[in-house]
């Protein structure tokens, strides 16, 4: 992990962002979280074995392979996620970015603005006048007019020019930023992305006391269609059901993989009745589809989830919210599966 942030902030920062990338660019290493994170702690030299072991690949020469790079990630980031302060690191900087962007972009708005007047300027000597002393005056104005005009013209240009350098530093950083909040597989936000919005969307609710509601789907017996069909098979069927959650999640609610065969929805600004609604829907939309095996024409058969929906309670302490969602859920499965459980409902049941 990078323990040391100060190193990454400011002026300095973006520098060593910037270096990051380049010699990540220069190894053809692409900008995954992983990568970066690699990188980032190869220079911030908090890692003197990662150094030393990179140092003498790049003396050896040795190319910077997809296996080479998942070797170093596991063995030197071995039992440790992508740090949420890689993250801030990264943020961090993009703002950094951002400010240097719009003040490069003044700099080179006002060169621009400044050539302009000098060029008008030196149209209006070029004008007849008659003493020949005072054309001599104005002809070497005019010529160092033009200079200055050029000079400042080119000024204008490095700044573009370092401008989209910059920008590019800063793309590079959002897909970095992209990769860590997104599950690969389905392309829905991940689990990290899921619990930092429901931090950030319990918050909100305590502020304005909206309603906030957390919905956990579970695929039925998916370990069937696994054995049944195989994991490719399996893993078509995520996303194929991810696909069917993007579609229902509209406005502000997240859709997020939650768990290996698990979903959630989070629904913000909304009532149970609502999320209950929209959980029907979803439901119906998996159950409806026949999915079947291109291949063969073999039909699949009906795909089936239990969902659990918990509402935002003032006492929620982060965690609280997503579990009760998960027993609700669980509750749904012991019930028969195929079914939808609310925290109301589960309530219910344990005090009869
Ligand atoms: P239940 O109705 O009780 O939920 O039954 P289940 O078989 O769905 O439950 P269980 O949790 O026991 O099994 C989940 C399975 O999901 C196990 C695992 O192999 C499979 N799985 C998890 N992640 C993936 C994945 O990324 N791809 C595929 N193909 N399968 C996965
Ligand atoms: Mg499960
Ligand atoms: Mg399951």
């Amino acid at each position: 992990m990078i323990n040391d942030l100060s190193l990454f902030r400011g002026p300095p920062g973006v520098e060593r962002a910037r270096e990051i990338i380049e010699r990540m660019g220069k190894q053809q290493i692409p900008t995954s979280p992983a990568n970066y994170e690699i990188w980032t702690t190869h220079v911030a030299g908090v890692k003197p074995d990662l150094s030393r072991e990179i140092e003498a690949r790049l003396q050896r020469g040795e190319a910077f392979t997809d296996e080479t790079n998942e070797e170093l990630f596991e063995r030197f980031f071995a039992n440790t996620r992508l740090s949420i302060q890689m993250l801030e690191t990264s943020e961090t900087i993009a703002r950094e970015l951002d400010d240097t962007v719009s003040s490069l972009r003044g700099a080179g708005g006002q060169a621009g603005s400044y050539a302009k007047v000098l060029q008008e300027a030196a149209s209006r000597f070029e004008g007849g006048v008659d003493s020949a002393e005072f054309r001599t005056i104005v002809e070497h104005l005019a010529v160092t007019t033009h200079e200055m005009v050029e000079s400042n013209l080119k000024l204008a240009e490095q700044i573009e020019a370092q401008s989209r350098q910059v920008e590019e530093l800063q793309t590079a950083l959002q897909s970095v930023k992209v990769e860590a909040l997104t599950d690969g597989l389905t392309g829905l936000a991940n689990r990290r992305m899921f619990d930092e919005t429901l931090r950030r969307r319990m918050n909100d609710a305590a502020a304005d006391s909206s309603d906030l509601c957390v919905l956990v789907f579970d695929i039925d017996q998916f370990k069937r269609i696994n054995e049944a069909w195989g994991h490719a098979l399996g893993d078509q069927v995520l996303r194929y059901i991810a696909s069917v959650m993007r579609a229902h999640a509209q406005g502000d609610v997240l859709a997020a993989r939650f768990g290996g065969e698990e979903f959630a929805l989070i629904m913000p600004r909304t009532n149970v009745n609502l999320a209950e609604a929209l959980a029907a829907r979803i439901s119906r939309a998996v159950k409806s589809k026949r999915l079947s095996l291109k291949s063969t024409g073999d039909v699949i058969g009906e795909i089936t989830v239990s969902i659990g929906i918990a509402r935002f309670r003032d006492a929620d302490q982060s965690g609280d919210l997503a579990a009760r969602a998960e027993a609700c859920m669980l509750a749904a499965k012991h019930g028969g599966r195929d079914r939808i459980v609310t925290d109301a409902q589960l309530d219910r049941q344990s005090a009869a």
